[in-house]
């Protein structure tokens, strides 16, 4: 019987060897890693191949993600990087810390840690430019204050997040204005930021370039780690591997075929009306694979195959005259909307290997 299709396999040890890889890297200067597990579920098999590439911290969007890698007895600082007030009683119990912006919230999680008898360890994040979670800046001391009201609370840090919703770069002057919060946060109020976290995988360029760290000393890294880029432009890094997760799919139907559907034309099975070009007669190949198992659009053949359509379970490739045969496996690799989606799927296999 050979191996279940579709499938995603994934490499651990490349796992590992990028997330020591960074762990080093980023430490010449001082900046510890949080390990972002979101985008694999907090896969407890993940997020221990990072912890043995030297990450201490493990931080994930979704409680149901820590509470399964800490079922595992996985030995990590975990860190929730979404709040969500209704949760806060299952936060306090799951989460080492967490990410915050509103005074409810903390009130609420003070409140949980009291009767939990515990101290919760918080980050407040800043708003940078980039529009998606922070206090703004010119809030940042009143909030800070009536936090620090809070009895079971403890503000560990600050965070800045960019490039995810505005798509707004890292660099010297944003990362100098959190560095300078830092600063003046200390110096106005009773309190010492262990953690200032500068971003994520987007810093990397940023961290290449500037000559002044000021006080950031984390990321929290997720792409970087698992699919060996970093996220301005998708640029690989160079000591990385970019393959650490291979999607592999099977070959239903192998034939020629007209390039041009012929009949009257409408929609298609998602309700667009296409152009078709006359290529003549090619090489039709397909998949057993579909939007139900991944995102069409960010996956890649890892052999000179072309992908020309899909609907929910059929991806449709040009052979370009290859000899594969019905039965074969065609592999591709993934972008991180990709791999988000294999590792959801409820259809996609997921096989780990050394
Ligand atoms: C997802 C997330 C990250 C990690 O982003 P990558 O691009 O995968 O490195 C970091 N910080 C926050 C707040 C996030 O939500």
């Amino acid at each position: 019987m050979g191996k279940p299709l579709p499938r995603v396999e994934i490499s651990i040890s490349k796992i590992r060897e990028n997330a020591s890889f960074l762990a080093r890297l980023y430490g010449t200067k001082g900046i510890s890693l949080m390990g972002v597990t979101k985008a694999v579920l907090g896969e407890p098999k993940i997020s221990e191949a990072m912890i043995h590439g030297g990450v201490r911290w493990i931080a994930d969007s979704r409680l149901e993600n820590i509470a399964k890698m800490r079922a595992q007895g996985l030995a990590a600082r975990y860190v929730l990087l979404r709040t969500p007030l209704s949760s806060a009683e299952s936060v306090v119990a799951l989460a080492d810390v967490s990410f915050n912006t509103e005074l409810e919230t903390l009130k609420s999680l003070s409140h949980r840690a009291h009767l939990q008898n515990i101290i919760h360890q918080v980050v407040i994040m800043v708003e940078l430019g980039d529009l998606r979670e922070g206090v703004l800046p010119t809030d940042l001391f009143s909030f800070v204050r009536e936090v620090l009201t809070l009895p079971c609370l403890e503000v560990i840090g600050i965070g800045g997040n960019l490039a995810c919703y505005g798509g707004v770069h890292p660099d010297e002057k944003n990362m100098a204005v959190l560095s300078e919060l830092a600063n003046q946060l200390e110096r106005e109020l009773p309190l010492r930021l262990e953690l200032v976290s500068g971003g994520n995988s987007a810093n990397y360029d940023w961290f290449r370039e500037t000559k002044d760290f000021g006080r950031i000393n984390n990321l929290r890294i997720g792409e970087s780690i698992l699919l060996g880029c970093e996220t301005l432009s998708r640029k690989p890094i160079s000591g990385l591997n970019v393959d650490a997760f291979q999607l592999v799919a099977e070959i239903i139907e192998a034939k020629t075929k007209p390039s041009m559907p012929y009949g009257q034309l409408g929609q298609d099975a998602f309700g667009v009306v296409k152009g078709f070009k006359d290529k003549g007669q090619m090489q039709r190949l397909i998949l057993a694979l579909g939007r139900q198992d991944v995102t069409v659009v960010g996956i890649q053949p890892t052999s000179p195959l072309e992908i020309i359509g899909a609907s929910s379970d059929h991806v449709l490739l040009d052979g370009k005259n290859t000899d594969l045969q019905v039965g074969d496996e065609v592999r591709f690799s993934l972008d991180y909307g990709a791999l988000l989606a294999v590792m959801t799927s409820p259809f996609v296999h997921k096989r780990y290997h050394a």
